[in-house]
């Protein structure tokens, strides 16, 4: 039998350097989540990385025995920070990912689902909104209720389902800037996601009155779209190359021109408020390297991002003072921690907060199971590493659990149901909301 040819990809000087930086000292094992499901070694960093490292030496098939192993992992990166040899785990399994994607031949009809959500919903706010308006009647008519005690679904469609939170009666308008309250600050756009805005609109509309109250005018450069993550989560790099410089666009030439900033150009800062999308939206300047048109403007545009965190922790120029009565316990994002480094932050704001009791999770940096489209593809084992999730938060006696992303926001919510616990999920933002709207009743 001739010997497995390796992608092209895989066989790049780059990529060859990238696995030579693993010293196979397994220091990241402990670690990783799907090592705590599996206890094998090809479900763990190092045994990825020897899987990648044979298949870009053409000893084995890159599909197969191996693409499961590489799908199975949750590109949480919680393996990146305790690597000894700072190895960028997370550049590894995108590219085996493409590389992967690049050799499988999907069917028609998985081709025009995934056409239908990456390409034609996603990236399109008010399609989104007009698909959620229909589900959220499901929900009213008690339809959600009749379908989840009959219980017949297909276990995909299942996961999907349970991943529904209780949709918005109404969304935020962004089609005028939100102006100052108090003494202005400064002007910053907000990228309100796709996901984010249809299913959870009550964080985006409490994230603008918090930037409000703050003192910042708040703009939402029209032309935006969705970051891409999800796209690339599933290998289409070219899409997400498109959605990229769009944003670029939207949020370095807006129209109308943004008001002179702090720095003198544009907008003082593009604040983002889900952990995963901020995450790609600052690997912008990595994704379009090779672009000479964009490569320089996707620099521009990372230098101006913020994480809400990361903002708020710098320009919280009214501190609250109205009590919020909750035991707390905060769940990190992923991609927040890992990616963007942002922990002290969500820590520090919460602790800002009269009458939050901030109670720490023994495994704060253990992924949720959330991880993009993972909860619906991998269905048992992100059931899994949920079960652990939630075990953990149990145990803290929280009745308020902080998320700070998107995905992990949903899977939370439905943990919560899972677990059968009696706590409420909110994002950080919300509770900042909601000490400043007691503040003003006191
Ligand atoms: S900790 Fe780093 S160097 Fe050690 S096995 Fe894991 S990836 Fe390789
Ligand atoms: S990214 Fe997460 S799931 Fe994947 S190998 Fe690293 S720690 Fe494990």
């Amino acid at each position: 039998m001739s010997e497995p040819i390796p992608p092209d990809r895989l066989t790049t000087p780059r990529f060859k350097q990238l696995l030579n930086q693993c010293i196979h000292c397994g220091l990241c094992l402990p670690a990783c989540p799907t090592y705590a499901v599996f206890g094998t070694e090809m479900d763990a960093p190092r045994g990825r990385i020897a899987l990648m490292r044979a298949a870009s030496e053409g000893r084995v098939a890159l599909n197969g025995a191996v693409g499961k192993h590489i799908n199975l992992c949750l590109a949480c990166r919680a393996c990146e920070p305790v690597c000894p040899s700072g190895v960028q785990y997370g550049a590894l399994v995108e590219t085996t990912r493409i590389a992967l994607e690049a050799a499988r031949r999907s069917g028609v009809i998985e081709r025009a689902i995934r056409r239908l959500a990456l390409r034609e919903m996603m990236p399109h706010v008010q399609r989104l909104r007009f698909v959620t308006a229909w589900m959220r009647l499901y929900q009213l008519i008690g339809l959600q209720g009749l379908v989840r005690a009959l219980n017949f679904l297909p276990k995909n469609l299942k996961a999907m389902e349970t991943l529904m939170p209780p949709l918005p009666k109404k969304y935020p308008d962004y089609r005028q800037p939100a102006p100052a309250l108090g003494a202005k600050r400064g002007a910053v756009a907000f990228f309100y996601g796709c996901i984010q805005d249809a299913f959870l609109a009550q964080v985006n509309e409490a994230t603008i009155r918090v930037l409000q109250h703050n003192g910042y005018e708040v703009h939402f450069p029209a032309l935006q779209t969705c970051c891409g993550a999800a796209q690339l989560h599933v290998g289409e790099e070219e899409l997400a190359r498109d959605l990229a410089r769009q944003n670029i666009n939207a949020f370095l030439t807006p129209t109308p021109a943004p008001p002179p900033s702090a720095t003198g150009e544009g907008f003082d800062a593009i604040v983002n408020n889900a952990g995963g999308c901020g995450a790609t939206l600052k690997e912008y300047a990595h994704l379009l390297q090779d672009d000479p048109a964009y490569a320089e403007k996707a620099k521009q545009f990372v230098a101006k991002l913020k994480d809400i965190n990361e903002f708020l922790v710098e320009h919280l120029n009214v501190p609250p003072k109205g009590i919020v009565k909750a035991r707390a316990t905060y769940a990190d994002s992923c991609h927040l921690r890992n990616v963007q480094k942002v922990i002290k932050p969500p820590r520090d704001l919460l602790q800002a907060i009269p009458g939050v009791e901030l109670v720490e999770l023994k495994q704060p940096d253990r992924c949720c199971g959330s991880a993009g489209v993972y909860n619906i593809v991998q269905v048992d084992t992100a059931n899994a590493i949920l079960d652990a999730k939630m075990a953990d938060i149990a145990s803290t006696g929280a009745d308020t659990i902080v998320a700070t992303n998107t995905g992990c926001h949903l899977q939370l919510i439905a943990g919560v149901r899972r677990a059968k616990l009696n706590a409420r999920v909110v994002h950080l933002v919300e509770l900042l909301d909601q000490s400043y709207a007691a503040e003003s009743k006191m």
